[in-house]
């Protein structure tokens, strides 16, 4: 029986936590991980839906004027994904590829859309870590992105208005949230993992502060009855939700940087607060929080709280 992605996760943050293997080691046995999903479109409203099979979930649009994607997954999936947006695209080709960022269950399977789509489009940040992953191995060949932005990418395809935007460092130092404003869905990327411990990139300039900063200035920016299309969700929750999940994704992060920071405060080590496995009070549907996947976020947390940044 192989193991779900969630246990894989689990498991592999564990070992990178002991130094048993690197982080890029990691990320070739996670791409590599037998996983027996299903390709599967889920339509959401305004010819917007989300395609899940394995990594990160993919956005899409298909309307009369266009084919837009969000991420990509990992190149076998990235194909069939592609198979299923040419049958219900009539033979359109793809007009865009977004990258929410860089890490490879989200633009791995860029190398699939070469010759495929007519552009890539990721923020400045994310294009450069693509070619140089912090902390792992630059892809021998890929589709790499060939318009970059800063602040904010605009473009109307059809009867869509698409919008990227960077809000600021989080989850990495280059994440933006795609937003399609007239269906009124937002993809967050790694920005929102639903119920559950993140990955957190601090190589990458990942930062959990301004992490609930960007949440916070997402949900303004955005309508109260906006679909937001998640990253990554716990066992069993849905990878699509509402403002009031973001809010409480942020919550968590506070409550972890709280938790971290009365420990230390205490006197306790960073492998005393990392060995506590009660889950965290107010949120235990993220799981055990000491075991783990939480162990990446309060090593970051550690990190910003000891060093200031
Ligand atoms: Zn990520």
């Amino acid at each position: 029986m192989s193991l779900s992605r969630r246990d894989f996760l689990t498991s592999s943050a564990a070992l990178a936590a002991i130094g048993a293997v690197s982080r890029r080691d990691l990320i070739a046995a996670w791409q590599g991980q037998p996983q027996a999903a299903a390709a599967v479109f889920t339509p959401i409203r305004r010819n917007v839906g989300f395609f899940t099979m394995r990594g990160g979930t993919i956005g899409y649009m298909i309307n009369a004027g266009g084919v837009a994607v969000v991420d990509s997954q990992f190149p076998a999936e990235a194909t069939a994904c592609l198979n299923g947006l040419k049958e219900r695209a009539g033979g359109q080709t793809v007009d865009v590829l977004l990258n929410s960022h860089h890490h490879g269950d989200h633009s791995g399977g860029n190398i699939s859309f070469r010759g495929a789509t007519k552009k890539v489009v990721a923020h400045a940040k994310a294009a450069e870590h693509m070619k140089n992953p912090p902390g792992a191995q630059p892809p021998a060949d890929q589709l790499f992105p060939d318009a970059t932005f800063t602040d904010s990418w605009t473009a109307d395809l059809g009867d869509e208005r698409i919008r990227a935007k960077h809000y600021g460092v989080a989850h990495t130092s280059g994440d933006a949230v795609i937003t399609f404003e007239r269906a009124n869905i937002a993809h967050m990327g790694d920005l929102m993992f639903n119920q559950r411990h993140p990955v957190v990139d601090r190589a990458a300039g990942a930062s959990l502060r301004n992490w609930m900063r960007v949440l916070d200035a997402t949900v303004k920016d955005h309508a109260n009855d906006t679909i937001y299309i998640f990253g990554h969700a716990n066992a069993n929750l849905p990878v699509t939700g509402s403002a009031a999940d973001l809010t409480k994704f942020r919550d968590y992060i506070g409550a972890v940087l709280q938790f971290v920071e009365a420990q230390h405060k205490a006197g306790k080590s960073k492998e005393e607060i990392l060995a506590m496995n009660a889950p965290l009070a107010g949120f235990e549907g993220f799981g055990q929080f000491g075991a783990t996947g939480a162990r990446e976020i309060r090593t970051c947390a550690y990190e910003e709280i000891t060093t200031g940044r």
